[in-house]
């Protein structure tokens, strides 16, 4: 049977709730427990696939194919497992289950409501992922504030979980914001009070408060919250603004969460915590020489949430190298001019859907083969690259299909397979697909294996027409699908390091295991900035 842990946030909201459940979920695993995650996201979207990068940031797709909350990679990427689609629960699967119950007649005539119907739907849908997963703790975190509306029956339904399930068995986890008013010179924590009384109010008396603040909090502060908030003090806990999301577990550590929460949930150990592996991860991401500039040109970068796996894996690869990463997030908008690659050492073209952009981000692929700079393309990263190659190369019209659905040299298409899929409904190749690597490339020199299994988000692929152009034009192809029908990836002869797959291999990047390609692009882009030190001396 597993224990549950409940996260909820109130005050603000993007305060970290994910990282939070993710590092209680660190330190538990770091006792040996077997930790899972789930994340409720009480929007009426089925799941996040239509969701605007701008408004809710990245898309994390799931190893099963899942296009989920980007919390899922937090979880992902800090317990170390691959989670199933089904951890991402949302209002518009709880009704969409409900509503074809009703439908079928399961619930034999009876009046279809709010309780209980939709919060068993989602008790029952945690018991599901308890039984897939048989994890001794499961991490329950819940989207937004609490106060909404849309999270209500959700609250509602944890509630009853703990009833059903043993105090000794649930727990519930506040996260609140402490603002510090700079005009007072000090603290407040009515915000916190209030949100808890909110909570108190659905009937939750929280067992731990853990505060955000922008400064450490001293320890009056945290007894007059837990005083008032009726939490045992040790149960306050500070997180202050930390150097990276990746020290969180090593803060909360030492504020002994993980023994409080051992204890109050009974669980079972007996292995001292052992977060060493941790800590060198946090050490090596504070390297700060030589730095290296990575450009990602993308469409959405304004928002950094829109490429957090990018930003992640770019990161463990620099920690991997033992380089410090700077990223510059460069606009392919109509202003975007090469000259702002000058300083890069490095060139990132991450995913993306529709034409916007696409211009900048093709002069980028000329740029980086004109200047031998290292140039990692992602799927979409993956089209400009194949797509500017074939200009370049006597194919003056090339272009995908997804922009021009009449040019002359369609080199990106959709295949005829994917076509047939459209008709069913799902229209994007999703999830994990095995990849046979080509030996001698650098991808096989970073893989060091044939067979590998990659994410997958797209419509579009390379045109099997244009493979033999595309070799004639010193294209290899470094990776196919096993029946040899998909191109996976391309590299470039004579170049230092151009890599297009049309995976996302920032999806499996990991803090203590950085994704082979991206380890080994920013190892080429360390050589690059080595090179060019050299040359300017
Ligand atoms: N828009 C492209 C496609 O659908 C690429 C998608 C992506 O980059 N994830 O194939």
């Amino acid at each position: 049977m597993s224990k549950y842990i409940v996260v909820t946030g109130g005050v603000v909201s993007s305060i970290g709730k994910g990282i939070t459940s993710a590092s209680i979920g660190r330190i538990l695993r770091s006792y040996g427990l077997n930790v899972t995650a789930i994340k409720i996201d009480p929007y009426l979207n089925w799941d996040s696939g239509t969701l605007n990068p701008y408004q809710h940031g990245e898309v994390f797709v799931t190893e099963d194919g899942m296009e989920t909350d980007l919390d899922l990679g937090h979880y992902e990427r800090f317990l170390d497992v691959n989670l199933s689609g089904k951890a991402n629960i949302t209002t518009g699967k709880v009704y969409s289950s409900v509503i074809e119950k009703e439908r079928r007649g399961d619930y034999l005539g009876s009046c279809v409501q709010i309780i209980p119907h939709i919060t068993d739907e989602i008790k029952l849908m945690i018991k599901n992922i308890e039984e897939d997963t048989k994890a001794d703790v499961i991490m329950i975190e819940v989207g937004g504030t609490v106060g909404d509306i849309e999270s209500q029956p959700f609250i509602e339904a944890l509630r009853q979980l703990r009833n059903t399930e043993g105090q000794e068995n649930c727990m519930f986890v506040h996260v609140t914001y402490v603002p510090y008013l700079r005009a007072a010179g000090e603290f407040k924590t009515k915000p916190t009070q209030h949100s808890t009384k909110e909570l108190r109010g659905l009937g939750i008396n929280p067992d731990m408060i853990v505060c955000r603040s922008e400064l450490p909090l001293a320890a009056d502060i945290k007894n007059k919250i837990a005083h008032f908030c009726d939490v045992q003090p040790k149960a306050v806990i500070n997180t202050p603004d930390a150097h990276s999301i990746y020290e969180v577990p090593l803060i909360m550590h030492s504020a002994n969460v993980g023994d409080f929460i051992i204890n109050r949930l009974h669980l079972d150990v007996d292995t001292k915590p052992d977060l060493y592996g941790w800590s060198t991860i946090v050490e090596d991401l504070k390297i700060d020489k030589p730095e290296i500039n990575i450009g990602v040109i993308g469409k959405y970068t304004e928002l950094e949430d829109a490429y957090i796996s990018i930003r992640e894996a770019l990161k463990h690869a620099g920690a991997e190298n033992k380089v410090k990463i700077e990223i510059d997030w460069i606009k392919a908008d109509d202003e975007f001019n090469t000259d702002v690659l000058k300083e890069c050492d490095g060139l990132l073209i991450p995913g993306g859907f529709g034409e916007r952009g696409i211009q900048g981000k093709l002069e980028a692929v000329k740029y980086a083969i004109e200047n031998k700079v290292p140039i990692f393309g992602i799927c979409l990263g993956l089209h400009a690259m194949v797509i500017e190659l074939a200009r370049l190369n006597g194919y003056p019209d090339a272009n995908s299909t997804e922009f021009d659905e009449n040019c002359k040299y369609p080199v990106i298409d959709m295949m005829e397979k994917q076509k047939e899929i459209k008709n069913m409904g799902g229209t994007m190749r999703l999830g994990a697909y095995p990849c046979l690597i080509k030996e001698k490339t650098i991808s096989y020199e970073a893989f060091a294996k044939k067979h590998v299994l990659e994410r997958h988000r797209h419509r579009y692929e390379i045109n099997n027409d244009y493979r033999d152009a595309l070799e004639k034009m010193g294209v290899t192809i470094a990776g196919v699908s096993p029946d040899d029908f998909l191109v996976e990836i391309i590299e470039l002869e004579d170049h230092p390091w151009f890599v297009g797959c049309q995976s996302h291999p920032e999806f499996k990047s990991k803090p203590n295991k950085a994704h082979p390609l991206f380890a080994s692009f920013i190892k080429a882009a360390k050589e690059y900035n080595k090179n060019m030190d050299v040359k300017k001396a």
